[in-house]
């Protein structure tokens, strides 16, 4: 039986790395939300339209194809048709992404193509509100947590190791930011689904976090 693994939890918690490593194992897809999240914005940006204007964003979402394909060390974003892999991840996209996806229209249009990727089961879906209202029923729900520290160091050697200094004071406080922002928006915000299995991988290794989540399944 292929079942959906929803992973949820707050920004730089570790689940993209996570999710893919257990999609691998398992052979199931992986699916990135955030990334489809942070393709719109990007759109919007590189079009001109303000980050606040839902009119035009919802708009441009009818013309906007978002794909995946797998890659190393992350999995390759296309947004129609070019890669934006790298793109997404800039500073100016991740801090005005959270603005772009407490807009309605843009969760109805991203979460509707989520939930069709995940029809026939076999997925492993990262975000914020997959376990609490993207895919409900998901067989196995883990809400990844660790401390705002541990995720700002994380954050800090991922940006040197892509030649990258922000100083971890300003990684800190963004994080602190986008958390707070997508934690209070009104449309199915950061949240633990009441089934959802916590994991806090604030002293954990990558390898001990993919296993405790490989024991979930097979509980
Ligand atoms: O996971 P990542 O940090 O790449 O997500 C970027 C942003 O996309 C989050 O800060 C959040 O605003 C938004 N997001 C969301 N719902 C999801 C996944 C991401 O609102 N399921």
């Amino acid at each position: 039986e292929k079942y959906q693994i929803a992973i949820d939890g707050p920004a730089s918690a570790g689940k993209s790395t996570v999710a893919k490593i257990v999609a691998k194992d398992l052979q199931y897809v992986y699916c990135d939300t955030g990334a489809m999240y942070r393709a719109v914005t990007l759109k919007a940006m590189e079009n001109g339209i303000d980050v606040n204007d839902e009119i035009k964003i919802g708009k441009m979402l009818d013309d906007t194809k978002i794909t995946f394909k797998p890659g190393d060390p992350v999995q390759k974003v296309f947004l129609d048709g070019t890669e934006v892999t790298e793109k997404i991840r800039q500073t100016n996209v991740t801090n005005l992404v959270s603005t772009v996806a407490a807009q309605k229209r843009v969760r109805e249009v991203l979460t509707d193509w989520q939930r069709q990727l995940a029809s026939d089961g076999g997925i492993v879906m990262d975000g914020r509100d997959i376990g609490s209202s993207v895919l409900p029923k998901a067989e196995v729900k883990i809400f990844l947590i660790a401390s705002v520290d541990e995720r700002a160091e994380r954050r800090y050697k991922e940006n040197l190791a892509k030649g990258m200094n922000v100083s971890l004071d300003q990684l800190k406080k963004e994080i602190e930011i986008r958390d707070q922002k997508d934690s209070t928006r009104k449309i199915s915000p950061l949240t633990k689904a009441a089934d959802a299995v916590e994991v806090d991988t604030t002293s954990m290794t990558i390898d001990d976090v993919v296993n405790k989540i490989l024991e979930i399944v097979d509980s």
